[in-house]
C-alpha cells in the first residue's frame, strides 16, 4: 500500500496532506493538474475540461476520457509509474459481504471507489482518482476506517459495481450514457431545408454587393451567418451520409455540389452562381488559405468538431478553373475510419496469415493496389493493432491521413527535401520497432526499407501494383536483386474495394451469358446452379443499388517455396502459379466468392479485377506427386492408359522388349505423352532407377493443355523434340555400326 495514506484521526490528516504534497508538489492536487504537469494533456485541454466540469459536475478524469484527451488507463499508468500508487486488479478481487457493507454502493458511487479488503481497522480501497486528499478524508470519515488507497480505471470500478453490488443494468448503463451527454454539448445543426438557406445567403449577397469593395466584400460576406450556415450544412450532410469527398464546382450559371459515396460521384445540389465567391471564400478561410489568391492551386486543411463524431479532418484543395475555383474536400473522418483489423472483412485464413506475419519482429510487409483501394485503412488497422506502450512506431506519410496517439508520424515534404528515403534513414537512428513508409517509389527508399526489414524491424509499405506476384517484379524493376526480396519480404497483400449491393433492394438477375460467366472464372459445372444478384435501387441507396464497400484480398505469404522461386528470379506467371499452389487466392477468385455469396454484382467484379493466367486448372497447378522405389514400374509396355508424367527427382530407365534402351535423368522432363497424343498402346516400359518422384498429369486433358496453355505445351513439345532427335541420333549410330560390322 502507498505509505502515508491513512489514519482517520485529525493528527494524521496533516501527514496525509503532507505526503500528497511531497509527491505532487501541492497541497491538494487533482488528477488534471498531474496529467497537465507531466505532459499527458495540454493546459488548453485541461481548461476545456475544467470549464465543462463547472456545468456538469463530473469527475475530471472522466471528462478528459470522454473528450478523448486521455486513454482509459492513462491515469492508472501515470499514478502507478510516477507516483507509486499500487494498482488493484479488480478481476482478481472478491470482497466479502462485510467489506461491501462497510462501503456500500451509494457511498462507493459518490467517490468512484470500490472496497477490496479489511484487515483490522484498515480498509483497502481502490479509486479512479485517488489524488484529492480532501475527498479521501471525507470518505474516511464516512466509513470510519483507515484507508489504504490503490488505483483502478473507472471502467473496471463500474464493472465491479455490477459484479459485486449487483446493480441493475439500467444503473450500470447510466454510467455510459453520461458519455453521450458530454459530447452533445458541442452544438450540431443539421440543415433540413437547403433551399431556404440558399435563398437567404443569396439575398444577403445581393443586398451587400452594392456597397462593398470587391476584395473586402468576399471576406465580409464569407463571415455572414447564412454563408457560414450553408457551408456547415454542406459539410454536415456529407459527414452524416458517410461521404468521402465533396466537390464544389463553379460553372457559368450555377455552382454544382457533388458528393462521392462508396467510390462513386453523385450530384447533390445546384447553387446560384451569385454566391460562388462568398462560398469559396468561406471554405478558404476555414482551410487557412489565402482568399485573395485565386490564380494558383492551394492546399489546406479544416479541422471541425461535430457532435458525437469529434475531430473530423478535411483536406481541402482548390484549383482555378474557367468560372472560378473548383474546391475538393476529402473527409478524413476519424469516427468513420474503421481501424479495427478484425472488421476489414478478411477471411479467416488470410487473417491468420496476417497475424502470423505481424507478430514476427522483422520483415517487409507490402500492401498493394491502385489509389482508393483501401491500402491506407489496412495499414492503419495493422498499426493500430501493434500500437502498444512498449513498441515504438514511426511512420512517414504523404499526407498523414489519420493521427494516432502514441505513434510518431512524419509528413513527407518532397519540396523541402524531406523525402521518404530521407525520413526512413533518420528513422533508423531513432531506435524504432515498427516502421511504416507511405510508399516505395524509388530504389533508395526500397533499399533502406529492405535494410531495415532485415535488421530487426517490422517494416510496412505500399506499392501501386496490380497484384501480389507483380509486386515482386516491380521491386526487381526498381533494382532490388531477387535474393534480397526473398529474404526480406514476408507477405504481399493486394487489395481492391468493391461496392456492396444494397441489402434492401438487391434482386436476383439472369441476364448473364453462361459462356461469359465461364470466361470470368466460374466453373462450367457450377454455372447452372449459380444464384447471381444485381443492383435495383431504392431510397436507402440513392437509387444506385449499392451501399457500402467490401474488400477483396489476395495475400501472398512468402513461404519457403515462394521464397525459393523469388530467389530464382522466375517470371511473374511462374511465381503466381507457385503462390497459388501455396494457398494464395487471387483477387478474381476472391471476387467470384463475393458474387457466389450475393454480396456484390458481376459488373463490380469485372470492373475491379482481371482474370490472369493463374486461372490454370487444378490438375496443372498441383498435379499429383507420386513416389517410386527402385525398379518399380511407372509405365508398362503394351498398356493402353494415356496419363503423362514429369520427372521431379531421381532418374528413370526406359525398357523395350526387356532391354534398356534409354534413361531419363533431367528433372522437369516429360514422359509418356506419346500415348496421350496417338492413343496407341505404350511402346516401352518406364521404371524407376533407385528412388524417384514424378508428377502425373491426366492424359485425357492433353489436348486441352495444348490448346489452352501454350506455355506448358511448348515445354512438352521441346522435350518430345529433344527425345526424337536423340532417338534419331541413336538410330544413325546403330546403322553406322551395322554398316561397319
Ligand atoms: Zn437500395
Amino acid at each position: 500500500m502507498r505509505p502515508g495514506i491513512g489514519r482517520p484521526s485529525s493528527s494524521k490528516n496533516t501527514s496525509l496532506n503532507a505526503t500528497i504534497r511531497d509527491q505532487s508538489g501541492a497541497g491538494k492536487v487533482k488528477v488534471g493538474e498531474i496529467l497537465s504537469k507531466d505532459g499527458y494533456i495540454t493546459s488548453t485541454q485541461l481548461k476545456h475540461a475544467l470549464d465543462l466540469q463547472k456545468t456538469n459536475n463530473e469527475r475530471l478524469g472522466s471528462i478528459l476520457l470522454k473528450l478523448g484527451y486521455i486513454e482509459e488507463n492513462t491515469i492508472v499508468n501515470v499514478l502507478s509509474r510516477l507516483y507509486n500508487y499500487p494498482v488493484a486488479d479488480l478481476t482478481k478481487v472478491a470482497p466479502d459481504e462485510q467489506v461491501l457493507k462497510i462501503l456500500p454502493y451509494d457511498i462507493a458511487k459518490k467517490y468512484m471507489t470500490f472496497p477490496l479488503s479489511l484487515k483490522g481497522e484498515d480498509l483497502s480501497i481502490t479509486m479512479a482518482e485517488p489524488t484529492d486528499t480532501a475527498l479521501i478524508e471525507n470518505l474516511q470519515n464516512e466509513v470510519k476506517k483507515t484507508l489504504q488507497v490503490s488505483v483502478s480505471t473507472e471502467k473496471d470500478i463500474i464493472h465491479a459495481y455490477r459484479t459485486h453490488y449487483k446493480i441493475k443494468d439500467d444503473e450500470y448503463e447510466s454510467y455510459f450514457r453520461g458519455k453521450e451527454e458530454v459530447e452533445e454539448d458541442v452544438p450540431v445543426t443539421t440543415v433540413d431545408d437547403f433551399g431556404s438557406l440558399v435563398s437567404e445567403a443569396e439575398g444577403d449577397v445581393e443586398l451587400k454587393s452594392f456597397h462593398e469593395e470587391e476584395n473586402l466584400k468576399d471576406e465580409y460576406l464569407a463571415n455572414d451567418a447564412p454563408i457560414i450556415k450553408l457551408v456547415n450544412g454542406i459539410l454536415i450532410k456529407a459527414i452524416n451520409d458517410g461521404i468521402s469527398d465533396v466537390h464544389i464546382e463553379p460553372f457559368e450559371t450555377a455552382v454544382q455540389v457533388r458528393y462521392r459515396l462508396d467510390g462513386a460521384l453523385y450530384k447533390s445540389m445546384n447553387l446560384p452562381a451569385t454566391i460562388k465567391n462568398a462560398l469559396t471564400s468561406r471554405i478558404k478561410i476555414l482551410a487557412g488559405l489565402d482568399i485573395a489568391e485565386r490564380r494558383v492551386p492551394q492546399d489546406g486543411r479544416i479541422k471541425m468538431s461535430f457532435g458525437k463524431r469529434q475531430d473530423v479532418d478535411l483536406r481541402v484543395s482548390t484549383l482555378p478553373i474557367m468560372h472560378g475555383e473548383s474546391i475538393v474536400m476529402r473527409i478524413l473522418d476519424r469516427g468513420a475510419l474503421s481501424v479495427d483489423l478484425t472488421k476489414l472483412g478478411f477471411d479467416k485464413n488470410i487473417f491468420e496469415i496476417i497475424k502470423r506475419c505481424i507478430s514476427r519482429p522483422y520483415g517487409l510487409l507490402l500492401v498493394t493496389g491502385p489509389t482508393g483501394s483501401g491500402k491506407t485503412t489496412t495499414l492503419y488497422s495493422i498499426l493500430n493493432t501493434l500500437n502498444k506502450e512498449d513498441i515504438k512506431i514511426l511512420t512517414a506519410e504523404d499526407p498523414i491521413e489519420f493521427n494516432f496517439r502514441g505513434i510518431n508520424q512524419v509528413n513527407v515534404r518532397e519540396k523541402v527535401g524531406l523525402t521518404f528515403a530521407v525520413a526512413l534513414r533518420a528513422f533508423l537512428r531513432q531506435d524504432p520497432d515498427v516502421i511504416m513508409v507511405g510508399e516505395i517509389r524509388d530504389l533508395e527508399t526500397a533499399e533502406i526499407a529492405i535494410k531495415a526489414a532485415t535488421t530487426g524491424h517490422l517494416v510496412f509499405s505500399t506499392l501501386h501494383t496490380n497484384d501480389s506476384p507483380s509486386t515482386i517484379s516491380r521491386m526487381m524493376d526498381i533494382g532490388i536483386p531477387p535474393y534480397m526480396l526473398a529474404s526480406s519480404i514476408t507477405m504481399v497483400l493486394s487489395q481492391r474495394l468493391s461496392r456492396k449491393l444494397c441489402n434492401k433492394c438487391k434482386v436476383e438477375v439472369n441476364y448473364h451469358d453462361p459462356k461469359e460467366l465461364q470466361n470470368m472464372g466460374f466453373s462450367e459445372e457450377e454455372i447452372p446452379d449459380l444464384k447471381i444478384l444485381g443492383p435495383k435501387g431504392c431510397p436507402g441507396c440513392n437509387q444506385t443499388g449499392y451501399k457500402g464497400r467490401i474488400g477483396l484480398y489476395e495475400l501472398m505469404e512468402v513461404t519457403e517455396e515462394v521464397a525459393k522461386v523469388i530467389n530464382a528470379g522466375v517470371p511473374e506467371d511462374q511465381l503466381r502459379k507457385t503462390a497459388i499452389q501455396e494457398g494464395m487466392m487471387t483477387l478474381r477468385e476472391a471476387g467470384l466468392e463475393k458474387i457466389r455469396n450475393g454480396i456484390t454484382s458481376v459488373e463490380e467484379i469485372l470492373k475491379n479485377t482481371t482474370i490472369t493466367k493463374e486461372a490454370l486448372p487444378a490438375y496443372l497447378v498441383s498435379p499429383d506427386t507420386e513416389e517410386y522405389s527402385d525398379r518399380e514400374m511407372i509405365i508398362r509396355e503394351g498398356n493402353t492408359d494415356t496419363d503423362f508424367f514429369k520427372l521431379i527427382q531421381g532418374s528413370l530407365i526406359v525398357v523395350k522388349g526387356g532391354k534398356k534402351i534409354a534413361q531419363i535423368v533431367q528433372p522437369g522432363e516429360y514422359f509418356g505423352e506419346i500415348a496421350a497424343i496417338t492413343g496407341e498402346p505404350r511402346t516401352a516400359s518406364i521404371l524407376s532407377n533407385k528412388r524417384s518422384i514424378v508428377k502425373r498429369f491426366p492424359g485425357d486433358k492433353l489436348e486441352e493443355v495444348i490448346e489452352k496453355y501454350p506455355d506448358v505445351a511448348k515445354h512438352l513439345f521441346e522435350v518430345l523434340g529433344t527425345r526424337l532427335h536423340q532417338a534419331d541420333k541413336n538410330l544413325v549410330k546403330l546403322i553406322a555400326a551395322k554398316v561397319k560390322g
